[in-house]
């Protein structure tokens, strides 16, 4: 059966194109339909040239390096997830259910688990180790302490090797504040779907954290975070779609994908008053050196 714009379930459809290009700073194509080749190509012709490819686990982990390798507009970054971790020491069958039954692995899982990120975090076209954090959305209190010992150990892995950090703070903004400082935080850090508010964006930047901003800026419930947009500095912002999830309205509800960052660039510029293609200029150069690519 053809589908068509009203359907609900439809990918959107294309948005007019970028001026100058940016790229899309956080996705996960793993978990989108289609062909890398077919996102690569409908990102880029609307001007997003370029996608940081993010693993959530180690499989995920090792396919990002892998794509990455293989193209030029991907880079990837690696890390098991704040959810995963958990999952990791005391098992969860629902969150393994590809996978079958797993056995809970306790603390030497975990280790040998982030081991391999190690492994994978000093290979070149590895930009970024993440996404990594706290979730207390997701994550009970019975996992924080798997959780923050994970983020501890991923923020360590990035500055051995010179990666960027990506960070995922979902309702755990003090504590993930804490943990940076506590271990100092890398040179290039970034809050990916950044979820605070001003006067933490004041924060971030006093520090020199990049803020990624993902397409929930452009919700109704959403004023903390065009708040956040409209005070960052302008050379420490970043957008992402965190594709699949968070479509920008609106087409909230559709799958999301790379070339749908046009839309949040957009609601960006017009929070800031400012000029579509300043900004975008501006967002390509933060996440080249956020990156460092
Ligand atoms: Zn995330
Ligand atoms: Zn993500």
């Amino acid at each position: 059966m053809p589908s068509n714009d009203s359907d609900k379930h439809a990918a959107p459809p294309l948005p007019e194109p970028l001026r100058v290009p940016v790229a899309d700073s956080h996705t996960h194509l793993d978990m989108q339909s289609g062909t890398v080749e077919e996102a690569l190509t409908k990102a880029a012709s609307v001007g997003v040239t370029t996608v940081v490819q993010v693993g959530c686990d180690l499989k995920g982990s090792r396919w990002a390096a892998e794509t990455a390798a293989a193209y030029e507009a991907v880079h990837a970054t690696v890390a098991l997830h704040p959810n995963e971790a958990p999952r990791i020491v005391h098992g969860d069958p629902d969150g393994w259910s590809r996978q079958g039954a797993r056995q809970p692995g306790g603390q030497a899982a975990l280790d040998d688990a982030l081991a391999e990120i190690d492994r994978l975090a000093a290979l070149e076209q590895v930009k970024g180790v993440g996404e990594t954090g706290l979730d207390y959305f997701r994550t009970g209190p019975e996992g924080k302490e798997a959780q923050e010992r994970s983020f501890r150990a991923h923020i360590e892995i990035a500055k051995r090797h010179g990666k960027a950090l990506v960070i995922h703070d979902r309702e755990a903004h003090a504590d993930v504040l804490r943990v940076l400082k506590e271990e100092g935080a890398p040179e290039r850090t970034v809050f990916h779907c950044y979820s605070g508010d001003a006067e933490m964006a004041e924060i971030c930047a006093s520090a020199g954290y990049f803020m990624s901003f993902a397409g929930n800026v452009t919700f109704k419930n959403a004023q903390n975070l065009r708040d956040a947009v409209a005070v960052a500095p302008l050379e420490l912002l970043l957008v992402e779609t965190d594709a699949p999830f968070l479509t920008p309205v609106p087409y909230r509800g559709r799958p999301n994908a790379p070339y749908l960052v046009p839309l949040t660039v957009r609601a960006m510029a017009e929070v800031r008053g400012a000029d579509e293609d300043t900004l975008a200029a501006a967002l390509a150069a933060n996440t080249a050196r956020a990156f460092g690519y």
